[in-house]
C-alpha cells in the first residue's frame, strides 16, 4: 500500500518536488519514507521511519542534488518500520535504486541463492531482493530495462516498481503486476507514481500504465512496451477532473473533517451521472440469476445498505460477501448467468480485485463500482460507475461511502423502473427525495457538528461502546463503529440491535455508552424495546434520531436530530454523519491525526 513516485526532469533539483510528492501519497503509508536522487553518477539517499513532516524536520527531504530521483512511503509487510527497510534499496554497490509497492511472495528463497552467490542485504524487506536481482543481470552485460525485465521473470508476488541507476543515469524504468502506476508527462519532465494526486498540481492527464507493461521514462517522453515480447504499446492520455486544490486542506485542520463538509458536492456530483451508466447496470443486474455484492472496510458497509436498498426498491436479495472470504465461502457454485457488483473506493482493494478475478474466472459479469478512473478494478469490470467524490485523503472513507450509498439508491431506482417492484410512482417520490439528500446532509453537518464535538468531550473517557441499529441502520451502526476505532481508537462494536441482547448487552453496566441509530422507519417501534434493555442495565444512552421524536428523545442521555422525512432506503446517508464527526472530535480530542490512523492505508493493495 505504499506511496511510489519518480520525476525526471531537464534541469533543476527534483527532491523538493517529490517530497511534495510523497506528501500527497501519505495517505497510502507512513511508517516510513525515502528519497534517492541522482547526480554526477551518485545515488543520494534520505530516508528513515517516521511520518514525513517528522523525518522532514530531521534530514531535510529537499537537500539532495540532482534532476531525477525517486521516492517511497512505507506501508510495512516485510519487516518493521525502521531506517534500513524503508525505501529506496539498493545493489550491493549503491547504483541501483528501488521503491517497490507490494509483496515478493518468493523473496526469501532468492534471496538465499542471492547470498549464496556474495549479496549482503541490509533490510528485513522482500524489496531488497529487486536491486540485487538487477544488480545480478546488469553485470552480466544487460541493459537496465533488460534486468528488470529478467527480474519480474523471476519474482511472484504483486509490485509496483520503479527503479533507477547510476550506470544508466538518463531514465529511470517502472513496471507492475497487481499494484497502481500511473504515468504524468510535463514540459520535459515526466513522473511516474502510485496515484494522481502526486502529480496533480503540474499536470491532470494520466497515462495508465498496466499489468505486464514497462515504462522508459526520459526527458523526452515515455515508451510504455510490453513485458513478455517487447511490443509497443500507444496509450491514450485520460485527462482527470480533479484538481490539485481538491488535494489539498482548502482551511481545514484535517482533509477527514474537509471532506465530511464536502458531503454534499459529492452527492451532487454522484446525481449527475449520466443516465445511461446507472441504467446499463441496472439492465446486467437484473439479467443475473444471482447477484453478489463484493466489498471491504466501508465499503462493505455500504453494500450492506445496498442490499436493503435493492430488496426494497427494486425486488431483488443481493447476496453480501466480504471479498477477502468470497472464494472460500461461495466455492465453485457460481456461473456465467451471476453477476457481482464489487464495490472499492480506491478500484486497487486486492481483496476485492481477486474475488472479483475469481468470479469473472467461473464466467460471472462484473459490475464496480469505485471512486478512481482507470484503476484496476475498472479494467476487470463489464460495467463500471465512477462515484464523483474526487480525491480522498483522509485514511478514514467519508465522502467516498457516501457517494457508494448514492450510486446504490440510484441503481436500487433504476432496478426498482426496470423490474417494475415498485409502483412508478413511488419510485418518483424516492426519486425526488434522493435529489434533496445533499441540502439534508448539508444541514446535518451545520446542525449536528458543534454536538458532535460536546458528546466527544462527554464520552472521551470511555473506552468502549456498543453501536446498534436494525434493519437498514445495522450498516450506519456498524460504519460509526468502524470509524471510531479506526481513528480514536476506541474499542467499539457495531451490531444489530436485535442480536445485542444475545450476548453484547454482556458489556453494559452504569454509564456505557450505547449509540443507537433510530431513523423513523418501521424497525422504530423494537428498537425502543433495545433501547428499554440497554437502559435498564445502566447504559448511557445517545440516539441519532428523526428530529421531533420525543419518545426517543426521552430515553436518551445525548440526541443527534436528522431532519424528518428522509426515506428509509436512504437513511444511512444522513444518519451516518453524526457519527462519522463524532469520531473526528473524538480522534481529535485524544491528540491523533485522524487523517493518518497507526496502523492503517488507505489503498489496501495486499491479501
Ligand atoms: N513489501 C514492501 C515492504 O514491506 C512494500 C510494502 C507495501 O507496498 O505495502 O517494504
Amino acid at each position: 500500500m505504499c506511496g511510489i513516485i519518480g520525476v525526471i526532469q531537464e534541469k533543476g533539483e527534483v527532491a523538493p518536488f517529490i517530497h511534495q510528492a510523497l506528501r500527497r501519497l501519505e495517505y497510502r503509508g507512513y511508517d516510513s519514507v525515502g528519497i534517492t536522487t541522482l547526480d554526477t553518477s551518485r545515488l543520494f539517499t534520505k530516508k528513515d521511519k517516521g511520518k514525513i513532516d517528522e523525518v522532514h524536520q530531521m534530514l531535510n527531504l529537499d537537500d539532495l542534488p540532482g534532476s531525477i530521483g525517486i521516492g517511497h512511503t512505507r506501508w510495512a509487510t516485510h519487516g518493521i518500520p525502521s531506517m534500513y527497510n524503508s525505501h529506496p534499496h539498493f545493489d550491493c554497490n549503491d547504483e541501483i535504486a528501488v521503491v517497490h509497492n507490494g509483496v515478493i511472495d518468493n523473496f526469501l528463497e532468492l534471496r538465499e541463492d542471492l547470498i549464496k552467490k556474495g549479496h549482503t542485504f541490509k533490510s528485513e524487506t522482500d524489496t531488497e531482493i529487486l536491486p540485487h536481482l538487477i544488480e545480478d543481470f546488469m553485470n552480466d552485460g544487460r541493459s537496465l530495462k533488460e534486468a528488470l525485465k529478467m527480474t519480474t521473470s523471476l519474482i511472484e508476488g504483486t509490485y509496483a516498481v520503479v527503479v533507477m541507476s547510476t550506470r544508466e543515469p538518463d531514465k529511470m524504468v517502472a513496471t507492475r503486476d497487481g499494484n497502481p502506476l500511473v504515468i504524468g508527462r510535463q514540459d520535459k519532465t515526466s513522473y511516474v507514481s502510485s496515484d494522481i494526486p502526486a502529480f496533480l498540481p503540474v499536470t491532470n492527464n494520466m497515462i495508465l500504465l498496466l499489468d505486464g507493461e514497462l515504462a522508459t521514462l526520459t526527458i523526452d517522453g515515455i515508451d510504455i512496451e510490453k513485458l513478455h515480447n517487447g511490443q509497443k504499446v500507444a496509450r491514450e492520455t485520460i485527462k482527470i477532473s480533479w484538481t490539485a486544490d481538491q488535494a489539498q486542506k482548502g482551511g481545514f485542520p484535517h482533509f477527514m473533517l474537509k471532506e465530511i463538509h464536502e458531503q454534499p458536492d459529492a452527492i451532487k456530483g454522484t446525481l449527475r451521472l449520466r443516465p445511461e451508466i446507472i441504467e446499463g447496470a441496472a439492465k446486467l443486474i437484473s439479467n443475473a440469476d444471482n447477484l453478489f455484492f463484493l466489498a471491504m472496510g466501508t465499503s462493505g458497509h455500504a453494500a450492506v445498505a445496498g442490499k436493503h436498498m435493492f430488496a426494497s426498491l427494486g425486488g431483488v436479495l443481493p447476496i453480501v460477501e466480504l471479498a477477502s472470504d468470497f472464494q472460500d465461502s461461495v466455492y465453485d457454485v457460481i456461473t456465467e448467468n451471476d453477476l457481482v457488483l464489487a464495490i472499492t473506493q480506491s478500484g486497487e482493494t486486492t481483496d476485492t480485485i481477486m474475488a472479483a478475478k475469481y468470479a469473472k474466472r467461473l464466467g460471472a459479469r462484473i459490475v464496480a463500482v469505485t471512486n478512481v478512473v482507470g484503476s484496476s478494478i475498472t479494467r476487470l469490470a463489464d460495467h463500471t460507475i465512477i462515484t464523483q467524490a474526487g480525491p480522498e485523503i483522509g485514511v478514514a472513507a467519508t465522502k467516498t461511502f457516501m457517494v457508494q450509498l448514492t450510486s446504490l439508491a440510484q441503481l436500487a431506482l433504476a432496478l426498482g423502473e426496470l423490474t417494475a417492484h415498485q409502483d412508478p410512482e413511488i419510485i418518483a417520490i424516492k426519486r425526488s427525495a434522493l435529489e434533496k439528500m445533499p441540502k439534508i446532509v448539508s444541514r446535518v453537518i451545520a446542525t449536528e457538528e458543534e454536538h458532535a464535538r460536546h458528546y466527544a468531550r462527554l464520552y472521551y473517557a470511555s473506552p468502549s461502546m456498543l453501536f446498534l441499529g436494525r434493519g437498514i441502520s445495522i450498516a450506519t451502526a456498524c460504519e460509526g463503529a468502524l470509524k471510531l476505532k479506526e481513528i480514536a481508537y476506541n474499542h467499539a462494536e457495531g451490531y444489530s440491535a436485535g442480536e445485542s441482547k444475545h450476548g453484547p448487552i454482556a458489556l453494559v453496566q452504569d454509564n456505557y455508552p450505547v449509540i443507537f441509530v433510530a431513523p423513523n422507519d418501521e424497525t422504530r417501534t423494537r428498537l425502543i424495546g433495545n433501547i428499554m434493555e440497554m437502559k435498564a442495565r445502566g447504559a448511557s444512552i445517545v440516539s441519532v434520531l428523526e428530529e421531533g421524536d420525543g419518545e426517543i428523545q426521552s430515553l436518551s442521555d445525548s440526541v443527534f436530530s436528522i431532519p424528518r422525512g428522509v426515506e428509509p432506503e436512504f437513511s444511512v446517508m444522513p444518519y451516518i454523519v453524526p457519527l462519522q464527526l463524532f469520531s473526528y472530535y473524538m480522534a481529535t480530542l485524544k491528540g491523533y491525526d485522524p487523517d493518518k490512523p497507526r496502523n492503517l492505508a488507505k489503498s489496501v493493495t495486499v491479501l
